[in-house]
């Protein structure tokens, strides 16, 4: 895959494309708001993003705020141990993880946003697998 595409996912994202957006896991107790530019989206195909099958989004670390159930958050690492990915403890639902190349942003799963269908979105194909 070209590198430019993995490189705009590693850009900081530019204010006019910024909307703010509301998520959530699938049984509720975990939600979280944040901005991010929709029209950007990836899958990748590392060992975990391969098996996890999600259209992800980016958002700086700052721009995201969990207003509930934040202690129903689990974390998973492996590796490395730099990235951090994080699901709901009671449904499974991946929300969100910190970026291995980026600790400063988060990748973020497309499907818990409120209002945004995941059909409509054209995700670039990243390959993680390679880095
Ligand atoms: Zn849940």
């Amino acid at each position: 895959m070209v590198n430019g595409l993995f490189a705009n996912w590693m850009l900081n994202l530019s204010e006019e494309d910024v909307g703010t957006y509301v998520g959530s896991c699938h049984c509720g107790l975990v939600k979280f708001r944040l901005k991010t530019d929709i029209g950007y989206s990836v899958r990748c195909d590392c060992s975990i993003c391969k098996k996890r099958g999600t259209i992800m989004v980016r958002c700086d670390v700052n721009d995201l705020d969990i207003f509930e159930g934040k202690e129903h958050l689990s974390r998973y690492q492996f590796n490395t141990e730099i990235a951090e990915h994080y699901f709901c403890s009671r449904c499974g639902i991946y929300t969100f993880h910190k970026m291995r190349k980026l600790p400063d942003k988060f990748g973020v799963n497309a499907g818990c946003l409120e209002g945004v269908d995941v059909f409509t979105l054209k995700p670039i194909f990243i390959e993680g697998s390679k880095r």
